[in-house]
């Protein structure tokens, strides 16, 4: 019976020994193509269809603008001030299309690992992402699953860092691989744990952050590498 962590501040107290390798995959067009939508209603009674996670995001950054909100995520806020946002198609897994150029890379668990699905999904989402894991051959028992709960994704693996530090002071992880193709969540990282001076100390010497962006080219997905410099 695998255990399911709604809440990652639950699971990270988990973490005690030496990782050395930390992989994180989102869900969402990193493992899965899915046929999701969102659904708004505006205050002033527009509504509007979000068909993916360009528009989602667009769609969201410009209502936050517009109503003051400054969040990394503004989701919960926005429906605080009257949006009705219909997220239920992220409490399943719709129509989902494999992706395969990531999906043969999480099968193989390298030794002194641990592998994460991090998604910003909200509610009871993880359950059907982790059945669909078992459906196309990745044991799910090998993976733990994240919900950000709209925090920023970089605060997180920040988190994750300090979580166990080893007798010379050291964060015990030494190397991240994140699989990601938002953009948004990609700067976050890259500003929270590859260039943020204040976690610096934390890092072991070898310590390496290597970001695949899963890109969708001409209908074929590929992975472009971005290293922290
Ligand atoms: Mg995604």
């Amino acid at each position: 019976m695998k255990l399911l962590f709604e809440n990652w501040r639950k699971f990270i107290t988990e973490v005690e020994e030496p990782i050395t390798t930390l992989r994180i995959f989102d869900f969402d067009e990193t493992i899965a193509h899915t046929r999701s939508e969102t659904r708004v209603t505006a205050p002033n009674g527009s509504s509007a269809t979000l068909r993916d996670q360009k528009e989602f995001e667009s769609y969201m950054q410009a209502a936050a603008k517009k109503e003051g909100i400054s969040t990394f995520d503004p989701v919960s806020e926005l429906q605080r001030v009257g949006y009705q946002i219909d997220l239920s198609d992220f409490a399943i897994v719709k129509d989902p299309d494999e992706i395969t150029v990531v999906t043969s890379i999480i099968k193989d668990f390298p030794a002194d690992s641990k592998t994460y699905i991090m998604t910003a999904r909200r509610g009871q989402s993880l359950g059907p992402i982790m059945e669909y894991l078992d459906e196309i051959g990745i044991d799910s028992s090998n993976v733990r699953p994240i919900a950000t709960q709209g925090e920023s994704k970089g605060d997180v693996m920040v988190t994750m860092l300090r979580q166990k530090i080893m007798p010379d002071g050291k964060s015990n992880i030494n190397r991240i691989e994140y699989y990601e193709d938002s953009q948004k969540n990609i700067d976050d990282v890259l500003q929270k744990v590859c260039s943020n001076k204040d976690i610096d100390h934390l890092k072991p010497d070898n310590f390496e952050l290597i970001i695949y962006k899963v890109k969708n080219v001409a209908g074929q997905y590929v992975l472009q590498k971005i290293e922290c410099e």
